[in-house]
């Protein structure tokens, strides 16, 4: 593969799951449609930034209504491209689904407004803050954006989820990892603290907040070490298809599935 400019971090983080998924997305350029899951979390993510970015001027929310109608015209154009599941549909109809996932993604924005919301007061250019990560040598350039960094210096990421996630979620999560570097590069020195908010889908939708203290070095050395890996691999063209026990090589997470052949 020709060496490349730059990479985002999005696309990265497939290559670090899956090669051959990244393979088929960048090189065969095989786009999957969203599930209603992914899709209603983007829309959500929609949402929250609409309130936050305007929220560094106003110091203010927006009124609820406002943040769901957000939440509603992009579900309505989004949920045009979704493909539903087996698992998804059972026995209903496809429209009855996706009313289904609409209605629980308004309930986890009103959730996510009225509990998370309040307590976040985003810095100035704090949403969706672009970084690069410029290497020594002829790598890439790693490209990303900071879902949100707030005033007291936390850099947070939403997430609308569809099961209560674990408390490691945070520790383990390279993302995280990422945005800490970004922040390092883009401001000189380490964020005050990570954090990752949750809407949790459900009946009665609920939320949820991680934090813990910045990465320490060593831990981002260890990224940077995984990061050259990734690079040299990308170079050769060699492309590693996901553990067999991964939960993402599965037909629920992966696209290709039905196509692959590697999977087990
Ligand atoms: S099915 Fe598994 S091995 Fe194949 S592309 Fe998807 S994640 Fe990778």
């Amino acid at each position: 593969m020709p060496v490349m400019d730059h990479i985002s971090f999005s696309s990265l983080s497939m290559f670090l799951k899956c090669g051959e998924q990244f393979r088929r997305r960048y090189e065969c350029n095989e786009i999957i449609p969203p599930s209603a899951s992914l899709a209603r979390g983007t829309c959500g993510h929609k949402s929250l930034e609409a309130n936050f970015r305007q929220k560094i001027e106003t110091r203010e929310d927006l009124p609820e209504e406002a943040v769901v109608q957000v939440f509603s015209d992009t579900w309505d154009a989004k949920s045009q491209e979704v493909v539903l599941s087996e698992e998804d549909v059972g026995t209903d109809s496809p429209v009855k689904v996706l009313g289904r996932f609409k209605d629980s993604g308004v309930g986890m924005v009103r959730e996510f407004h009225r509990v998370i919301s309040p307590k976040v007061q985003p810095a100035p250019d704090g949403v969706e803050e672009k970084f690069e990560v410029i290497f020594h040598g002829d790598l890439p350039k790693l490209l990303g954006y900071i879902d949100l960094r707030t005033e007291s210096g936390i850099v947070a990421d939403s997430k609308f989820v569809s099961k209560t996630p674990s408390k490691d979620n945070l520790k383990t999560d390279i993302q995280m990892t990422c945005y800490n570097l970004g922040h390092q590069v883009k401001h000189g020195a380490p964020p005050a603290r990570l954090a990752k908010f949750f809407a949790i889908a459900g009946k009665n939708p609920t939320t949820a907040v991680f934090e813990e203290p910045a990465r320490d070095p060593a831990t981002l050395d260890r990224f940077l070490c995984r990061i050259e890996a990734a690079f040299k691999a990308l170079e050769a063209g060699v492309f590693q298809p996901a553990p067999n026990d991964c939960w993402w090589c599965s037909p629920k997470w992966c696209g290709y599935w039905s196509t692959c052949k590697y999977h087990p």
